[in-house]
Protein backbone atom coordinates (compact mmCIF):
# COMPACT_ATOMS: atom_id res chain seq x y z
CA UNK A 1 0.00 0.00 0.00
CA UNK A 2 1.36 3.31 -0.98
CA UNK A 3 1.47 5.82 1.96
CA UNK A 4 0.06 8.73 -0.24
CA UNK A 5 -2.78 7.11 -2.01
CA UNK A 6 -3.98 5.73 1.54
CA UNK A 7 -6.67 6.93 3.97
CA UNK A 8 -6.75 4.43 6.94
CA UNK A 9 -9.97 3.40 8.19
CA UNK A 10 -9.75 3.98 11.98
CA UNK A 11 -12.34 2.50 14.43
CA UNK A 12 -13.49 5.31 17.02
CA UNK A 13 -11.43 3.82 19.71
CA UNK A 14 -8.19 4.53 18.28
CA UNK A 15 -9.13 7.93 16.99
CA UNK A 16 -10.57 8.58 20.38
CA UNK A 17 -7.46 7.29 21.89
CA UNK A 18 -5.28 9.34 19.39
CA UNK A 19 -7.11 12.31 21.07
CA UNK A 20 -5.98 11.32 24.39
CA UNK A 21 -2.08 11.41 22.63
CA UNK A 22 -2.64 14.96 21.70
CA UNK A 23 -2.82 16.06 25.43
CA UNK A 24 0.06 14.23 26.47
CA UNK A 25 2.45 14.43 24.02
CA UNK A 26 1.53 17.94 22.19
CA UNK A 27 3.10 18.07 19.20
CA UNK A 28 4.18 14.56 18.78
CA UNK A 29 0.93 13.21 17.48
CA UNK A 30 0.50 12.44 13.47
CA UNK A 31 -2.35 12.22 11.56
CA UNK A 32 -3.61 10.99 8.50
CA UNK A 33 -2.58 13.76 5.94
CA UNK A 34 0.21 14.96 7.66
CA UNK A 35 3.56 15.23 5.81
CA UNK A 36 5.24 13.72 9.00
CA UNK A 37 2.88 10.70 9.00
CA UNK A 38 3.40 10.16 5.46
CA UNK A 39 6.99 10.30 5.61
CA UNK A 40 6.92 7.52 8.43
CA UNK A 41 4.68 5.31 6.84
CA UNK A 42 6.41 5.52 3.76
CA UNK A 43 9.94 4.94 5.16
CA UNK A 44 9.23 1.40 6.15
CA UNK A 45 11.76 -0.87 4.11
CA UNK A 46 9.11 -2.97 2.35
CA UNK A 47 5.99 -1.94 0.90
CA UNK A 48 4.20 -4.82 3.10
CA UNK A 49 4.65 -3.15 6.11
CA UNK A 50 2.75 0.29 5.56
CA UNK A 51 0.11 -0.04 7.19
CA UNK A 52 -2.05 3.02 7.99
CA UNK A 53 -2.76 3.54 11.81
CA UNK A 54 -4.74 5.73 13.89
CA UNK A 55 -2.45 7.98 14.15
CA UNK A 56 1.96 7.90 14.21
CA UNK A 57 3.17 8.74 18.08
CA UNK A 58 6.86 10.28 17.85
CA UNK A 59 8.26 10.06 21.15
CA UNK A 60 11.81 11.65 22.48
CA UNK A 61 12.43 10.26 25.26
CA UNK A 62 11.84 7.58 27.93
CA UNK A 63 9.75 9.82 30.00
CA UNK A 64 7.36 10.27 26.56
CA UNK A 65 7.28 6.81 26.16
CA UNK A 66 6.04 5.60 29.91
CA UNK A 67 3.24 8.71 29.41
CA UNK A 68 2.37 6.82 26.28
CA UNK A 69 2.47 3.23 28.56
CA UNK A 70 0.36 4.61 30.33
CA UNK A 71 -2.61 5.56 28.05
CA UNK A 72 -2.32 2.14 26.18
CA UNK A 73 -2.88 0.97 30.00
CA UNK A 74 -6.20 3.18 30.50
CA UNK A 75 -7.36 1.84 27.23
CA UNK A 76 -7.25 -1.28 26.37
CA UNK A 77 -9.03 -2.05 23.56
CA UNK A 78 -6.70 -0.18 21.20
CA UNK A 79 -3.99 -2.49 19.45
CA UNK A 80 -0.26 -0.45 19.36
CA UNK A 81 2.66 -1.24 16.80
CA UNK A 82 6.55 -0.44 18.16
CA UNK A 83 8.96 0.69 15.58
CA UNK A 84 12.42 1.17 15.39
CA UNK A 85 14.30 0.56 11.93
CA UNK A 86 10.86 -0.31 9.83
CA UNK A 87 13.04 -3.37 8.81
CA UNK A 88 10.72 -6.37 9.00
CA UNK A 89 8.77 -7.34 6.23
CA UNK A 90 5.78 -8.88 8.29
CA UNK A 91 2.78 -6.62 7.72
CA UNK A 92 1.02 -5.38 11.49
CA UNK A 93 4.12 -6.15 12.95
CA UNK A 94 5.89 -2.76 13.54
CA UNK A 95 2.80 -1.28 12.10
CA UNK A 96 -0.54 -1.44 12.25
CA UNK A 97 -3.98 -0.61 10.29
CA UNK A 98 -6.89 0.61 13.26
CA UNK A 99 -4.25 1.56 16.01
CA UNK A 100 -1.58 3.25 17.14
CA UNK A 101 2.18 3.02 15.96
CA UNK A 102 5.09 3.90 18.27
CA UNK A 103 7.85 5.13 15.74
CA UNK A 104 11.03 5.11 17.83
CA UNK A 105 13.44 6.96 15.07
CA UNK A 106 13.77 9.63 17.48
CA UNK A 107 15.45 8.18 19.93
CA UNK A 108 18.84 7.61 17.99
CA UNK A 109 21.31 8.91 20.26
CA UNK A 110 24.62 7.13 20.57
CA UNK A 111 27.46 7.99 22.89
CA UNK A 112 30.43 6.26 24.66
CA UNK A 113 29.30 5.30 28.67
CA UNK A 114 32.03 7.54 30.70
CA UNK A 115 34.39 5.78 32.67
CA UNK A 116 33.70 2.06 29.75
CA UNK A 117 35.71 3.17 26.84
CA UNK A 118 34.44 -0.58 25.46
CA UNK A 119 30.66 0.44 26.20
CA UNK A 120 28.76 2.45 24.04
CA UNK A 121 25.06 3.39 24.68
CA UNK A 122 22.67 3.46 21.73
CA UNK A 123 19.43 4.74 21.45
CA UNK A 124 16.46 2.34 20.11
CA UNK A 125 15.96 4.55 17.19
CA UNK A 126 19.53 4.45 15.29
CA UNK A 127 20.51 2.25 12.40
CA UNK A 128 23.93 -0.20 12.60
CA UNK A 129 25.18 2.41 9.75
CA UNK A 130 24.81 5.08 11.93
CA UNK A 131 26.87 3.02 14.72
CA UNK A 132 29.42 2.25 11.94
CA UNK A 133 30.23 5.23 11.24
CA UNK A 134 30.70 6.46 15.00
CA UNK A 135 32.96 4.11 15.48
CA UNK A 136 34.94 4.03 12.65
CA UNK A 137 38.13 5.80 13.82
CA UNK A 138 37.70 4.29 16.82
CA UNK A 139 39.45 0.94 15.75
CA UNK A 140 36.36 -0.93 17.13
CA UNK A 141 33.59 -2.73 16.07
CA UNK A 142 30.02 -3.13 16.83
CA UNK A 143 28.38 -6.46 16.74
CA UNK A 144 25.41 -5.61 14.81
CA UNK A 145 23.69 -6.23 11.25
CA UNK A 146 25.73 -7.11 8.23
CA UNK A 147 23.35 -4.36 6.43
CA UNK A 148 23.32 -0.36 7.55
CA UNK A 149 20.40 0.48 7.20
CA UNK A 150 18.64 -2.11 9.60
CA UNK A 151 17.11 -0.68 13.19
CA UNK A 152 18.94 -1.38 16.56
CA UNK A 153 15.63 -1.69 18.14
CA UNK A 154 14.24 -4.90 16.43
CA UNK A 155 17.53 -6.49 15.56
CA UNK A 156 18.77 -6.31 19.39
CA UNK A 157 15.70 -7.60 20.56
CA UNK A 158 14.94 -10.26 18.06
CA UNK A 159 18.74 -11.51 18.60
CA UNK A 160 21.11 -9.99 15.43
CA UNK A 161 22.93 -12.68 13.15
CA UNK A 162 25.86 -10.15 12.52
CA UNK A 163 29.26 -10.57 11.03
CA UNK A 164 31.04 -11.62 14.63
CA UNK A 165 28.10 -14.62 14.83
CA UNK A 166 30.68 -17.04 14.93
CA UNK A 167 32.35 -15.64 17.12
CA UNK A 168 31.03 -13.85 19.35
CA UNK A 169 26.80 -14.94 19.40
CA UNK A 170 24.08 -13.14 18.65
CA UNK A 171 23.62 -9.28 19.10
CA UNK A 172 21.84 -9.43 22.22
CA UNK A 173 24.48 -11.47 24.15
CA UNK A 174 26.87 -8.30 23.20
CA UNK A 175 24.19 -5.87 25.27
CA UNK A 176 25.17 -5.46 28.81
CA UNK A 177 22.22 -3.26 29.76
CA UNK A 178 18.80 -1.61 28.44
CA UNK A 179 17.08 0.93 29.52
CA UNK A 180 13.00 -0.08 29.10
CA UNK A 181 9.98 1.10 29.75
CA UNK A 182 6.92 -1.33 31.26
CA UNK A 183 4.12 -0.49 32.46
CA UNK A 184 5.57 -0.54 35.73
CA UNK A 185 7.71 2.18 34.40
CA UNK A 186 11.37 3.29 33.17
CA UNK A 187 13.90 0.16 34.27
CA UNK A 188 16.98 -0.68 33.54
CA UNK A 189 17.66 -4.00 32.47
CA UNK A 190 20.95 -6.65 33.25
CA UNK A 191 22.48 -9.51 34.65
CA UNK A 192 21.60 -7.71 38.19
CA UNK A 193 18.73 -5.49 38.05
CA UNK A 194 15.39 -6.82 36.67
CA UNK A 195 17.53 -9.82 35.12
CA UNK A 196 14.37 -11.99 34.39
CA UNK A 197 13.45 -9.11 31.94
CA UNK A 198 16.73 -8.81 30.39
CA UNK A 199 16.76 -12.23 29.27
CA UNK A 200 13.46 -12.56 28.20
CA UNK A 201 13.28 -9.44 26.10
CA UNK A 202 16.36 -10.66 23.91
CA UNK A 203 15.00 -12.84 21.23
CA UNK A 204 10.96 -11.59 22.81
CA UNK A 205 11.23 -8.47 21.01
CA UNK A 206 8.06 -6.33 22.28
CA UNK A 207 6.29 -8.63 24.37
CA UNK A 208 7.34 -6.89 27.91
CA UNK A 209 8.29 -3.65 27.25
CA UNK A 210 9.31 -0.65 24.64
CA UNK A 211 13.61 -0.60 24.97
CA UNK A 212 14.79 2.64 24.72
CA UNK A 213 18.32 2.33 24.88
CA UNK A 214 21.04 -0.51 24.88
CA UNK A 215 24.23 -0.35 26.18
CA UNK A 216 26.05 -2.69 24.08
CA UNK A 217 29.89 -4.08 24.02
CA UNK A 218 32.36 -2.91 21.44
CA UNK A 219 35.29 -5.01 20.50
CA UNK A 220 38.71 -3.96 19.29
CA UNK A 221 38.74 -4.92 15.57
CA UNK A 222 39.33 -2.37 12.77
CA UNK A 223 39.79 -4.04 9.26
CA UNK A 224 39.77 -8.12 8.88
CA UNK A 225 39.04 -9.65 5.49
CA UNK A 226 35.67 -10.08 3.70
CA UNK A 227 33.32 -9.04 0.44
CA UNK A 228 31.31 -11.19 -1.65
CA UNK A 229 31.51 -13.68 -4.78
CA UNK A 230 29.27 -14.13 -7.20
CA UNK A 231 29.39 -17.56 -8.83
CA UNK A 232 27.32 -19.16 -11.59
CA UNK A 233 24.26 -22.22 -10.50
CA UNK A 234 27.18 -24.82 -11.58
CA UNK A 235 28.75 -24.47 -8.70
CA UNK A 236 26.16 -25.70 -6.32
CA UNK A 237 27.91 -28.83 -5.43
CA UNK A 238 30.84 -26.69 -4.97
CA UNK A 239 29.42 -24.61 -2.52
CA UNK A 240 27.50 -28.09 -0.25
CA UNK A 241 30.94 -29.47 -0.26
CA UNK A 242 32.49 -26.15 1.02
CA UNK A 243 29.17 -26.32 3.91
CA UNK A 244 30.22 -29.56 4.80
CA UNK A 245 34.02 -29.51 5.19
CA UNK A 246 33.43 -26.16 7.55
CA UNK A 247 31.38 -27.82 9.84
CA UNK A 248 33.24 -31.39 9.52
CA UNK A 249 36.52 -29.32 9.98
CA UNK A 250 37.64 -28.07 13.69
CA UNK A 251 35.02 -25.07 14.30
CA UNK A 252 36.70 -21.68 13.37
CA UNK A 253 34.97 -18.89 15.23
CA UNK A 254 36.35 -16.13 13.11
CA UNK A 255 34.93 -17.85 9.23
CA UNK A 256 31.46 -16.24 8.49
CA UNK A 257 29.39 -17.14 5.28
CA UNK A 258 25.89 -15.86 4.12
CA UNK A 259 25.45 -18.18 1.16
CA UNK A 260 22.68 -17.34 -1.02
CA UNK A 261 20.75 -18.80 -4.11
CA UNK A 262 19.60 -16.21 -5.96
CA UNK A 263 17.18 -15.82 -8.97
CA UNK A 264 16.92 -12.13 -10.80
CA UNK A 265 13.36 -11.62 -12.26
CA UNK A 266 14.83 -8.88 -14.62
CA UNK A 267 17.65 -11.17 -16.21
CA UNK A 268 15.96 -14.87 -15.56
CA UNK A 269 19.08 -16.12 -14.16
CA UNK A 270 20.24 -18.07 -11.46
CA UNK A 271 23.07 -17.63 -9.58
CA UNK A 272 24.66 -18.39 -5.97
CA UNK A 273 26.68 -15.66 -4.30
CA UNK A 274 28.97 -15.84 -0.72
CA UNK A 275 29.16 -13.21 1.23
CA UNK A 276 31.87 -13.59 3.93
CA UNK A 277 34.24 -12.43 6.14
CA UNK A 278 37.36 -13.64 8.05
CA UNK A 279 37.64 -11.74 11.96
CA UNK A 280 41.29 -11.05 11.31
CA UNK A 281 43.89 -8.67 9.20
CA UNK A 282 44.82 -11.80 7.20
CA UNK A 283 44.57 -11.83 3.56
CA UNK A 284 43.23 -15.00 1.49
CA UNK A 285 42.73 -16.62 5.20
CA UNK A 286 42.85 -20.62 4.69
CA UNK A 287 39.60 -20.44 6.87
CA UNK A 288 37.28 -19.09 4.26
CA UNK A 289 39.91 -21.49 1.18
CA UNK A 290 36.90 -23.34 0.51
CA UNK A 291 34.07 -20.90 -0.58
CA UNK A 292 36.35 -18.74 -1.44
CA UNK A 293 38.40 -20.88 -4.32
CA UNK A 294 35.61 -22.39 -6.01
CA UNK A 295 35.55 -21.39 -9.11
CA UNK A 296 34.03 -20.49 -11.88
CA UNK A 297 33.35 -17.18 -10.41
CA UNK A 298 31.37 -14.24 -12.24
CA UNK A 299 33.90 -12.00 -13.39
CA UNK A 300 34.18 -8.46 -11.71
CA UNK A 301 32.31 -9.74 -8.88
CA UNK A 302 34.88 -10.69 -6.42
CA UNK A 303 35.16 -7.85 -3.89
CA UNK A 304 37.30 -9.69 -1.22
CA UNK A 305 39.81 -7.32 0.64
CA UNK A 306 40.64 -6.21 3.82
CA UNK A 307 37.97 -3.32 5.38
CA UNK A 308 36.22 -2.22 8.00
CA UNK A 309 32.50 -3.60 9.44
CA UNK A 310 31.51 0.26 8.02
CA UNK A 311 32.54 -0.69 4.48
CA UNK A 312 31.19 -4.60 4.42
CA UNK A 313 27.71 -2.99 5.48
CA UNK A 314 27.25 -0.53 3.01
CA UNK A 315 28.60 -2.97 0.47
CA UNK A 316 25.78 -5.36 1.71
CA UNK A 317 22.88 -2.64 1.52
CA UNK A 318 23.81 -1.82 -1.67
CA UNK A 319 22.46 -5.51 -2.33
CA UNK A 320 19.15 -5.07 -1.52
CA UNK A 321 16.56 -4.70 -3.53
CA UNK A 322 14.77 -0.96 -2.63
CA UNK A 323 10.52 -0.49 -1.91
CA UNK A 324 9.27 -3.42 -2.88
CA UNK A 325 7.14 -6.33 -1.42
CA UNK A 326 8.56 -8.85 0.46
CA UNK A 327 8.53 -12.03 2.74
CA UNK A 328 10.56 -14.04 4.74
CA UNK A 329 9.85 -17.19 6.04
CA UNK A 330 12.53 -19.82 7.62
CA UNK A 331 13.88 -23.00 9.36
CA UNK A 332 16.80 -24.60 11.06
CA UNK A 333 18.81 -27.36 9.92
CA UNK A 334 21.32 -30.18 10.45
CA UNK A 335 23.83 -29.33 7.57
CA UNK A 336 24.65 -32.08 5.42
CA UNK A 337 25.41 -31.71 1.38
CA UNK A 338 22.34 -34.14 0.94
CA UNK A 339 19.45 -31.91 2.31
CA UNK A 340 21.07 -28.56 1.02
CA UNK A 341 20.57 -30.45 -2.42
CA UNK A 342 16.86 -31.20 -1.58
CA UNK A 343 16.06 -27.91 0.11
CA UNK A 344 17.36 -26.31 -3.18
CA UNK A 345 16.02 -28.04 -5.81
CA UNK A 346 12.54 -26.89 -3.90
CA UNK A 347 13.93 -23.17 -3.69
CA UNK A 348 14.15 -23.78 -7.81
CA UNK A 349 10.97 -25.54 -8.53
CA UNK A 350 8.89 -22.53 -6.18
CA UNK A 351 11.02 -20.14 -8.21
CA UNK A 352 10.25 -21.26 -11.74
CA UNK A 353 6.53 -20.76 -10.61
CA UNK A 354 6.55 -17.26 -9.27
CA UNK A 355 9.45 -16.29 -12.61
CA UNK A 356 6.95 -14.24 -14.60
CA UNK A 357 6.31 -12.00 -11.54
CA UNK A 358 8.27 -8.41 -13.05
CA UNK A 359 11.33 -8.21 -11.53
CA UNK A 360 11.21 -10.73 -8.77
CA UNK A 361 13.83 -11.56 -6.79
CA UNK A 362 14.01 -14.89 -5.02
CA UNK A 363 16.76 -15.53 -2.92
CA UNK A 364 17.29 -18.83 -0.29
CA UNK A 365 20.13 -18.30 2.17
CA UNK A 366 21.88 -20.27 4.28
CA UNK A 367 23.90 -18.76 7.70
CA UNK A 368 25.69 -20.20 10.45
CA UNK A 369 23.83 -20.75 13.84
CA UNK A 370 25.60 -18.54 16.12
CA UNK A 371 27.37 -20.45 19.27
CA UNK A 372 25.26 -20.07 22.81
CA UNK A 373 26.58 -17.58 25.94
CA UNK A 374 27.23 -19.69 29.05
CA UNK A 375 27.52 -15.87 31.01
CA UNK A 376 24.70 -14.12 29.39
CA UNK A 377 21.98 -16.43 27.93
CA UNK A 378 19.04 -15.17 25.73
CA UNK A 379 15.25 -15.55 25.94
CA UNK A 380 15.38 -17.98 23.20
CA UNK A 381 15.44 -21.51 24.92
CA UNK A 382 18.65 -22.13 23.13
CA UNK A 383 21.25 -24.51 25.55
CA UNK A 384 24.82 -23.78 25.71
CA UNK A 385 24.85 -27.68 25.71
CA UNK A 386 22.94 -28.09 22.10
CA UNK A 387 26.27 -26.79 20.45
CA UNK A 388 24.12 -25.56 17.51
CA UNK A 389 26.40 -23.95 15.96
CA UNK A 390 28.64 -26.81 14.78
CA UNK A 391 26.37 -28.52 12.73
CA UNK A 392 23.55 -26.45 12.10
CA UNK A 393 22.16 -23.78 9.40
CA UNK A 394 19.38 -21.28 9.45
CA UNK A 395 17.63 -21.29 6.29
CA UNK A 396 15.81 -18.39 4.99
CA UNK A 397 13.68 -17.93 1.79
CA UNK A 398 13.02 -14.29 1.51
CA UNK A 399 11.53 -13.22 -1.79
CA UNK A 400 10.78 -9.24 -3.21
CA UNK A 401 8.23 -8.12 -5.70
CA UNK A 402 6.72 -5.11 -7.37
CA UNK A 403 2.79 -6.16 -8.00
CA UNK A 404 0.04 -5.54 -5.41
CA UNK A 405 -1.44 -7.79 -7.47
CA UNK A 406 1.13 -10.73 -6.86
CA UNK A 407 1.41 -10.62 -3.55
CA UNK A 408 -1.14 -13.32 -2.27
CA UNK A 409 0.47 -15.77 -4.69
CA UNK A 410 3.99 -15.59 -3.81
CA UNK A 411 3.55 -15.94 0.03
CA UNK A 412 1.33 -18.37 -0.65
CA UNK A 413 4.44 -20.13 -2.97
CA UNK A 414 7.08 -19.04 -0.16
CA UNK A 415 4.55 -20.99 2.74
CA UNK A 416 4.49 -24.20 0.79
CA UNK A 417 7.75 -24.03 -0.35
CA UNK A 418 8.94 -23.54 3.90
CA UNK A 419 6.43 -26.34 4.30
CA UNK A 420 7.74 -28.62 1.47
CA UNK A 421 11.56 -28.39 3.05
CA UNK A 422 10.90 -28.71 6.29
CA UNK A 423 9.05 -32.05 5.45
CA UNK A 424 12.10 -32.76 3.34
CA UNK A 425 14.68 -31.90 6.22
CA UNK A 426 12.57 -34.18 8.57
CA UNK A 427 12.91 -37.28 6.08
CA UNK A 428 16.38 -36.48 6.81
CA UNK A 429 16.08 -36.35 10.96
CA UNK A 430 17.92 -32.51 10.01
CA UNK A 431 14.92 -30.33 11.12
CA UNK A 432 15.42 -28.56 14.06
CA UNK A 433 12.23 -26.70 16.09
CA UNK A 434 13.97 -22.87 16.44
CA UNK A 435 12.71 -20.47 14.26
CA UNK A 436 14.65 -17.31 14.34
CA UNK A 437 12.48 -14.53 15.01
CA UNK A 438 14.00 -11.71 13.03
CA UNK A 439 13.91 -13.72 9.72
CA UNK A 440 10.45 -15.65 10.89
CA UNK A 441 7.08 -15.21 8.66
CA UNK A 442 3.77 -13.59 10.46
CA UNK A 443 2.68 -17.22 10.35
CA UNK A 444 5.41 -18.96 12.18
CA UNK A 445 4.72 -18.43 15.94
CA UNK A 446 8.77 -18.03 16.35
CA UNK A 447 8.43 -17.52 19.90
CA UNK A 448 6.22 -20.58 20.40
CA UNK A 449 9.45 -22.37 18.75
CA UNK A 450 11.93 -21.78 21.65
CA UNK A 451 9.95 -24.37 24.06
CA UNK A 452 8.15 -24.54 26.57
CA UNK A 453 10.57 -23.39 29.71
CA UNK A 454 11.07 -20.59 27.79
CA UNK A 455 7.63 -19.61 26.98
CA UNK A 456 7.23 -20.45 30.87
CA UNK A 457 9.55 -18.06 31.81
CA UNK A 458 8.21 -15.71 29.56
CA UNK A 459 4.52 -15.72 31.04
CA UNK A 460 6.32 -15.45 34.55
CA UNK A 461 7.88 -11.74 33.49
CA UNK A 462 4.94 -10.87 31.63
CA UNK A 463 2.84 -11.43 34.96
CA UNK A 464 5.44 -9.68 36.76
CA UNK A 465 6.47 -6.48 34.80
CA UNK A 466 2.91 -6.34 33.48
CA UNK A 467 0.57 -7.95 35.41
CA UNK A 468 -2.60 -5.94 33.09
CA UNK A 469 -1.03 -7.53 30.17
CA UNK A 470 -0.83 -4.22 27.96
CA UNK A 471 1.94 -5.80 25.82
CA UNK A 472 0.54 -9.03 25.94
CA UNK A 473 -2.45 -8.32 24.50
CA UNK A 474 -2.11 -4.94 22.49
CA UNK A 475 0.87 -4.46 21.01
CA UNK A 476 0.88 -6.68 17.72
CA UNK A 477 3.89 -9.01 16.43
CA UNK A 478 4.66 -12.26 17.57
CA UNK A 479 3.56 -13.54 20.72
CA UNK A 480 4.80 -16.37 23.33
CA UNK A 481 2.05 -19.54 24.35
C1 LIG B 1 17.90 -5.10 4.47
C2 LIG B 1 17.80 -6.00 5.67
C3 LIG B 1 18.96 -6.56 6.20
C4 LIG B 1 18.89 -7.39 7.32
N1 LIG B 1 20.05 -7.91 7.82
C5 LIG B 1 20.00 -8.70 8.93
C6 LIG B 1 21.19 -9.25 9.50
O1 LIG B 1 22.30 -9.03 9.03
N2 LIG B 1 21.06 -10.05 10.59
C7 LIG B 1 19.85 -10.29 11.18
O2 LIG B 1 19.81 -10.99 12.19
N3 LIG B 1 18.72 -9.76 10.67
C8 LIG B 1 18.76 -8.99 9.57
N4 LIG B 1 17.60 -8.49 9.05
C9 LIG B 1 16.33 -8.74 9.74
C10 LIG B 1 16.17 -7.70 10.86
O3 LIG B 1 17.00 -8.07 11.95
C11 LIG B 1 14.73 -7.61 11.38
O4 LIG B 1 13.88 -7.22 10.34
C12 LIG B 1 14.65 -6.62 12.56
O5 LIG B 1 13.38 -6.72 13.14
C13 LIG B 1 14.90 -5.21 12.08
O6 LIG B 1 14.96 -4.30 13.14
P1 LIG B 1 14.22 -2.88 12.97
O7 LIG B 1 14.41 -2.12 14.21
O8 LIG B 1 14.64 -2.27 11.68
O9 LIG B 1 12.74 -3.45 12.84
P2 LIG B 1 11.28 -2.93 13.15
O10 LIG B 1 10.47 -3.40 11.98
O11 LIG B 1 11.21 -1.52 13.52
O12 LIG B 1 10.91 -3.80 14.43
C14 LIG B 1 10.64 -5.19 14.38
C15 LIG B 1 10.02 -5.63 15.69
O13 LIG B 1 10.97 -5.53 16.73
C16 LIG B 1 10.33 -5.14 17.96
N5 LIG B 1 10.96 -3.91 18.43
C17 LIG B 1 11.53 -2.93 17.67
N6 LIG B 1 12.03 -1.98 18.47
C18 LIG B 1 11.75 -2.35 19.74
C19 LIG B 1 11.99 -1.78 21.00
N7 LIG B 1 12.66 -0.62 21.14
N8 LIG B 1 11.53 -2.41 22.11
C20 LIG B 1 10.87 -3.59 22.02
N9 LIG B 1 10.63 -4.19 20.84
C21 LIG B 1 11.06 -3.58 19.72
C22 LIG B 1 8.88 -4.95 17.67
O14 LIG B 1 8.19 -6.13 18.01
C23 LIG B 1 8.86 -4.76 16.17
O15 LIG B 1 7.66 -5.19 15.61
C24 LIG B 1 17.63 -7.67 7.92
C25 LIG B 1 16.47 -7.13 7.37
C26 LIG B 1 16.54 -6.30 6.25
C27 LIG B 1 15.29 -5.76 5.67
Amino acid sequence: MDSSSSQPNTSRNATSVCCKFSVVLPGKVFLPGSSEYDSSVGSYFFRTARQTPACILEPNSAEDIEAIVNVLASDTGVKFAIRSGGHTPNPHQSNVDDGITIDLRGLNKIERVEGHSNILAVGTGAKWGDVYDYLEKTGRAAVGSRESSVGVGGFITGGGLSFFAPELGFASENVVNMEIVTPRGILCANANENADLFRAVRGGQGNFGIVTRFDIKTHERSTYWGGGILYPESSEDAQLQAWSDLKNGKYDPHAAIVQSYLFFGAQKSFMISNNMVYLQEAEHPVGLAGFENIQPQVEGTNTMRLDTTKNFALELQGWQPLDQYAVYVTTTIKFSPSVGKKINSIWREATLLISDSPNVTSVLTYQQFPPQSKDNPNGMGLQVDDELHKDHLIVIISIYWHETNDSERITNVAKDTMDRMEAAAAGENALHTFKYINYAAYWQQPARSYGEAANEAARGVSAKYDPQGVFRKQAVGFKFQ
